[in-house]
């Protein structure tokens, strides 16, 4: 699954429109959480059920297209299995009981829409959005309209967008590059891998929290309820977008250079749930840019048929790549140095224990533990060659890392809200 984007140009009534079906759709999911909520033992079919007798009971609901309401009920039954599944295993801290939500989108599946050129989506039910204009670089007559799984509208602080949801991923023929890489994530570099490569926290990163920072400040200062308050938060919310936008980009081309140019990858297992709301900006926002660069990494990991293994992240940096001892460091302390001899600069010594560390939980193993789909690629001849250069590749010399030009416009990651 893939995700093209659009923005939206249409007239100020139909955006009223989609506003109205966004709402609508809100009601219905909504309104299946609370039924869940109320009656005990409420399963997916239930609530499938429930959206049509929503459509009987509230005109606004049956304007909605069907399948638009069945999404619906879906998110509501996404966020109550998500709840039932960490219940299940025992997952510790919050189990995400489901909430109301108030949502920014609207999804249709394969009716309720039609596409009248590569650049033109007609709305057919009776919300009355009618004809919009997609505005991006995509060419969606290059897909079959089967291939259009969901079409959602989005509602964003700079407009509306349209994102299409297509099932074909195409898989791209890479050849092996005979190379195993580590990657260690901190604060001080973006990452470092096991050769000692760098990669510097992109500076709009700084530049983006410090304008956060300022806009922030403003806001805050604004009266209550006022009209310079409102704008005053459009202004902080098109910063935000802007911000993630740079980040996903930056995720992208990396992601696709550093895979496109290994065989394996090893990284730790960073999860969104342990990424905390921190107060240094800086970490939170370099955070999610860790976060989505792992998800890309994983992406082209698929499509271009090289293994990525998420290796738990437990004392990677204490113990001597070398010798396996625990060398107790704190964090200001930037160099690893081990009784053995072993002098490694303290990211680095890291990123060679992740990648020995991905290594050995495959090769022991033969079944790999991990999601196949994530964990393989087609070509098994890959990695084992892969395996075999191993030793060599951690005395290569080193070079340094350069971003591929040209990828700016790849496709956007599932991302259910
Ligand atoms: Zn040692």
């Amino acid at each position: 699954m893939f995700v093209l984007e659009f923005k939206v140009k249409a007239k100020t009534q139909q955006y009223q429109a989609i506003d109205d079906a966004i709402r609508t759709a809100q009601f219905i999911r909504n309104k299946c959480v609370r039924l869940w909520m109320d009656t005990k033992g409420t399963g997916k079919n239930d609530l499938y059920r429930y959206s049509k007798e929503l459509a009987q009971d509230f005109k606004f609901a049956d304007e909605l297209n069907s399948t638009a309401r069945q999404a619906s009920a879906e998110r509501a039954w996404s966020s109550i299995s998500r709840f039932y599944d960490n219940c299940k295993r025992k997952v510790s801290g919050k189990k995400g009981y489901p909430q109301f939500k108030k949502s920014r989108s609207v999804e249709y599946k394969q009716s309720g829409w039609k596409l009248l050129s590569p650049k033109t989506v007609k709305f057919t039910d009776k919300k009355n959005i009618g004809v919009l204009k997609l505005v991006g670089t995509w060419d969606l007559g290059y897909f079959q309209e089967s291939d259009i799984k969901r079409v959602r509208l989005i509602r964003r602080a700079d407009g509306y967008y349209c994102q299409f949801v297509l099932s074909c991923d195409v898989k791209e023929d890479v050849k092996p590059s005979g190379k195993c890489i580590g990657l260690d994530v901190g604060l001080a570099s973006f990452y470092t891998d096991n050769n000692g490569n760098k990669v510097d926290n992109p500076q709009f990163l700084r530049k983006s929290e410090k304008r956060l920072k300022r806009l922030q400040r403003r806001l805050s200062k604004k009266k209550k309820g006022s009209k310079n308050r409102q704008k005053a938060r459009q202004r902080l919310a098109k910063a935000h977008l802007k911000v993630s936008r740079q980040r996903q980009d930056f995720a992208v081309k990396l992601a696709r250079c550093v895979v496109h140019s290994s065989d394996v990858i090893a990284y730790e297992d960073l999860r969104v749930k342990n990424l905390v709301k921190n107060h240094c900006l800086a970490k939170s926002i370099n955070d999610a840019a860790w976060y989505q660069f792992r998800e890309w990494i994983e992406y082209f990991g698929v499509k271009f048929g090289k293994i990525t293994i998420a290796v738990a992240p437990n004392y990677t940096s204490q113990n001597c790549s070398n010798c396996g001892e625990t060398v107790k460091k704190s964090l200001s302390t930037r160099t690893h140095q081990c009784k053995c001899g072993c002098v490694l600069d303290r990211d680095e010594n890291a990123a060679i224990n992740i990648l020995k560390r991905g290594l050995s939980t495959v090769g022991h193993t033969g079944t790999f533990g991990l999601d196949p789909i994530n964990a393989w690629g087609e070509n098994t001849s890959t990695f084992s060659e892969a395996i075999l250069s191993f030793a060599s590749n951690l005395c290569e010399p080193r070079i340094p890392v350069s971003l591929e030009r040209g990828v700016s416009t790849s496709p956007i990651h599932l991302n259910d809200s």
